[in-house]
């Protein structure tokens, strides 16, 4: 062959890959802008029996039996937990390749369950997204297990009955729970796995001063973190699903760092040859029922069910993946900047950090404990909430010098009266018989107490601001109360014995 028919056949040959390469890109352009439709719409799919993030198993149960009552979908009970709920498995799709999402192993990680249904009810719906649909049902038997922890639900703890944690029970399988997952996992052997959790609230998105909304990780199979085309595969289809969540969250997006842990269940698979994908839904400010991030999860789980039915995910180059930026601790709830603190008649200059931490509340669901996590010079961290204390001196909180007998007697007190006092507690005689966390924005104290509870790590964040000599702020179960405007900022106070 001479030089110039050489020439001409390179030519043609990059002709028809140049012609392939924009089909391709066109109907990637296409879905991508199917699934922004389908992010516009997603008010349409959302589950609506749901209406609080803590869905317990009954409520579960009930949602399975309405809506997998269609010929598209399956529903099995494959196992049961200790304490005897059922495990339930449903498939919906009939194509080659084999997906299998598994939700709420930590009881207290519902995000994903709720997700998992809203797409339940994407994939089974008659509407203008109907190519799409068809073209995931056509290529996936998508069988996923809403709440594999259903007794950890049931208390919202994130371990199982007997108090263990299923994601270290891989290898051993002694409970129930973990055998159903490692059961059907091995009577599918699915080409792809997801692993879907919550993330605390202290992740950051690398050091952005971002919350991580949504972190992947793509398991590893050994300590040495080596690749192979399993692993691979988990990255590349983790690139698909950060490039579209990159549309509305560019700078929120996290990576966990890969350390191999021999009895956790996403690793074990990767191993068995499914190539997994975990994704932990994170904190996006001002939403602690977690809407908007479950939303995000529903669209990461579209975008995953889109890219290997077209097998896109293929073009992402690996390099992409160790583009996300690796989780880092340094978010608070709230982080007060530059406060001044006065000692022994010196002053410094100290930040303070404040988490709250959900807790279950027979009453409403659940309160928040708001503890001082750290003190001091806090510049590389970020607040979900941040306020700037310059020129404000930090003073302990004042006892108001009245006991109270019952909360009705709380609801006879003028707080924004008591706050320029610099009052955040008052006594109380019987404290055993009050609520732990009343939902009144003062705190309880016990009549024992002479002083106030110290300000200092790890204690419940209660102190005033002051400027000059006036209270202007105060923080009461870590919730600030800015004095100008008053507004009811507490989400509940506490009762300390
Ligand atoms: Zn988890």
């Amino acid at each position: 062959m001479n030089n110039k028919i050489k020439y001409m056949k390179v030519t043609q040959m990059n002709k028809i890959r140049h012609i392939f390469l924009l089909i391709t890109l066109s109907g990637l352009v296409l879905a991508q802008n199917e699934i922004g439709n389908i992010y516009d719409n997603y008010e349409t799919y959302r589950e609506k029996l749901i209406t609080s993030k803590r869905i317990d198993h009954t409520l579960l149960s009930e949602i399975l039996r309405v809506r997998t009552n269609s010929p598209n979908v399956e529903l099995k009970i494959v196992g049961k937990s200790v304490e005897g709920r059922d495990i339930n498995l449903i498939k919906i799709g009939s194509g080659k390749t084999k997906v299998l999402a598994w939700s709420q192993m930590h009881g207290d990680e519902p995000t994903a369950t709720l997700a998992l249904l809203d797409m339940m009810n994407f994939l089974l719906a008659d509407d203008q997204q109907n190519e799409l649909r068809r073209k995931v049902l056509e290529a996936v038997s998508f069988y996923f297990i809403p709440m594999l922890n259903p007794d950890g639900a049931e208390k919202f703890t994130r371990r199982n009955a007997v108090g263990v944690d299923l994601n270290r029970d891989a290898q051993r399988l002694q409970f129930p729970e973990s055998r159903t997952l490692n059961n059907v996992r091995d009577s599918l052997n699915p080409e792809f796995g997801f692993n879907l959790h919550d993330q605390s609230q202290l992740h950051a998105a690398g050091r952005n001063n971002k919350p991580a909304v949504i972190s992947f990780l793509a398991p590893p199979f050994n300590y040495e973190r080596d690749l192979n085309e399993v692993r691979e595969k988990s990255m590349r289809l983790i690139v698909s699903i950060s490039k579209t969540l990159s549309k509305y969250i560019p700078d929120y997006l996290g990576r966990y760092s890969d350390e191999f842990e021999p009895r956790a269940f996403g690793d074990n698979f990767v191993i068995k040859g499914t190539s997994t994908v975990l994704i932990e839904s994170g904190w996006w400010p001002n939403d602690r029922e977690k809407n908007f991030v479950r939303k995000l999860n529903f669209i990461s789980l579209l975008s995953a069910l889109n890219s290997i039915s077209d097998k896109s995910y293929h073009q992402n180059l690996l390099s992409d993946y160790h583009l996300i930026p690796e989780n880092q601790k340094l978010m608070f709830d709230l982080l007060l900047r530059n406060i001044t603190i006065e000692k022994n008649d010196k002053e410094f200059i100290i930040d303070i950090g404040i988490n709250y931490t959900e807790v279950s509340d027979p009453e409403c669901g659940f309160s928040l404990v708001g503890k001082i996590e750290d003190i001091g010079d806090l510049s590389t961290h970020s607040g979900y909430q941040e306020f700037e204390c310059k020129g404000l001196k930090i003073a302990e909180g004042k006892i108001y010098n009245q006991t109270i007998k019952t909360l009705e007697d709380l609801t006879r007190i003028d707080y924004f009266e008591l706050y320029q006092e610099g009052y955040i507690y008052v006594l109380a005689d019987n404290v055993e018989i009050l609520p732990k966390y009343p939902k009144f924005p003062i705190n309880i104290l016990s009549n024992s107490y002479i002083k106030p509870p110290e300000t200092a790590i790890d204690n419940f964040a209660n102190f005033a601001f002051l400027q000059g000599e006036d209270v202007v702020y105060v923080v009461i179960n870590g919730f600030l109360v800015d004095l100008s405007n008053n507004t009811k900022s507490v989400f509940n106070g506490l009762t300390i014995p």
